[in-house]
């Protein structure tokens, strides 16, 4: 019988652009792709075999126009929204997760420094991030780990700034970033809490960086780092001595939620991609089948791909719902809910996927290679905090009726 290919293809049913992406932002995703393709894949497995930060990658997306997503136009950035930012973290994860991570954390810094700081501060800092200058966050400290909103470290005044000493355990592009805002107490302040933000740029005298070595994520360089009696002049500190709790909940959270959940989603999916791909090719002699020629491999990628909907579904409703909120004058904490669960699923299924692609990809799966990396690059998501367990109890605690916070 000759099989008519023009039928064939005719047969094959095709998938709705809608149930991926949110509608209106195919140039922005065509172009995600295509820089991800030359720029980000080539480098991805160097800088994840040699622990390499991922300079030149994020050097390109900068070149690219997306040095400050989230940012309006009328003060130089691309005014993406977090849909777009979302959009471009998938995209980018597909092809480099170390560079993918490095950029959301960047993005997150970026947002907090334009919403927190002054006309002064934004001037001095986003032409830099434009050009592709790197910000970071250096949150969490080994003393109180996961709750990196309850740091111990302090900074208190000195003359015309402040003495900042302090501890982080992890801060992504530390010893590359060119600054970083460093939360930290204020031990006099009078608000509500006595949380800090300086702005501390990377060459100042006093800041020790360490090596970072890990199972996946390699090219992070997500390390610890020592401020020792650093002094961070007033000009600085990020709005208020203290109180600035209230940006991790309408800033800096929403941005890592959301952007950290579409690097699971975008891993999760360039997983599977990968291992479709080589199912099709590999062909058994004896039997004359391909891998994707048996039922039960079908269905594992059927079910792998529905895991992925169901946390990609999640992640561009929260991102449109983040959208429509902050149009209509709305705290982004309004959105933490959703952001929770979202993460959650988003962090859960990049582990059930990578282990399925790796999986239906065989022995070659295990190999040193594409598919294994996807599984390394992924597992990251459930120990980020929130981690998976803290953000469980606040979902639990709202359904039954109590405070989320202790
Ligand atoms: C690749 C990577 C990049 C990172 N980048 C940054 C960054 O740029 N900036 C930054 O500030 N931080 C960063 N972090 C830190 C991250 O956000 C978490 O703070 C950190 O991963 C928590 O690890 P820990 O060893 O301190 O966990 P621990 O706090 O020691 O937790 C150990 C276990 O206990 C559980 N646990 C802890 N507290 C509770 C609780 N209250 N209830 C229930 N279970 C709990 C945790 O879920 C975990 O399973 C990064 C971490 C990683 C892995």
């Amino acid at each position: 019988m000759v099989v008519n290919q023009t039928e064939l293809q005719e047969e094959i049913m095709q998938i709705p652009k809608w149930w991926s992406y949110p509608e209106g932002f195919e140039k922005l995703i065509e172009k995600a792709h295509e820089l991800g393709k030359k720029e980000l894949l080539p480098r991805a497995s160097i800088s994840d075999k040699e622990c390499r930060y991922p300079r030149e990658s994020l050097q390109a997306i900068a070149d690219a126009g997306f040095g400050a997503v989230t940012i309006p136009v009328d003060d130089g950035g691309l005014g993406a929204g977090l849909t777009g930012f979302a959009l471009l973290a998938e995209s980018f994860s597909q092809y480099c997760a170390s560079t993918t991570m490095c950029w959301v954390m960047h993005t997150a810094a970026v947002q907090t420094l334009y919403t927190a700081g002054t006309r002064e501060q934004r001037q001095r800092y986003i032409p830099g991030v434009l050009k592709g200058k790197i910000g970071a966050l250096a949150f969490s400290e080994p003393a109180t780990g996961s709750h990196f909103w309850n740091v111990v470290s302090s900074a208190p005044r000195k003359g015309n700034g402040y003495l900042l000493n302090a501890e982080k355990s992890f801060v992504t592009s530390a010893g590359e970033a060119d600054w970083y805002i460093v939360c930290t107490n204020y031990p006099n302040s009078i608000e509500d809490d006595p949380l800090m933000f300086l702005i501390v740029d990377h060459n100042q005298k006093g800041i020790e960086y360490f090596p970072f070595s890990a199972m996946g994520l390699r090219g992070n360089s997500s390390g610890p780092m020592k401020f020792k009696d650093v002094f961070v002049p007033i000009e600085n500190r990020l709005g208020t001595e203290g109180g600035m709790n209230v940006y991790n909940e309408n800033v800096i959270d929403p941005l890592f939620l959301l952007g950290t959940s579409a690097c699971w989603v975008g891993i999760a999916q360039g997983a599977l991609n990968a291992a479709i791909d080589q199912a099709k090719k590999k062909v058994h002699k004896d039997t004359g089948k391909s891998v994707a020629g048996y039922q039960v491999i079908r269905h594992e990628l059927a079910k792998a791909q529905i895991l992925i909907d169901s946390a990609r579904s999640m992640l561009y409703r929260t991102a449109e719902g983040m959208d429509q909120c902050l149009n209509s004058g709305k705290e982004l904490s309004e959105c933490l809910y959703p952001l929770w669960e979202l993460k959650t699923h988003a962090a859960d299924i990049v582990i059930q996927v990578t282990n399925q692609a790796l999986q239906v990809s065989g022995g070659r799966g295990y190999l040193t290679g594409q598919v294994e990396k996807f599984l390394r690059d992924g597992r990251a998501g459930a120990v980020m905090g929130p981690t998976n367990e803290i953000l469980r109890e606040w979902i639990g605690r709202t359904l039954i009726g109590v405070p989320w916070f202790e």
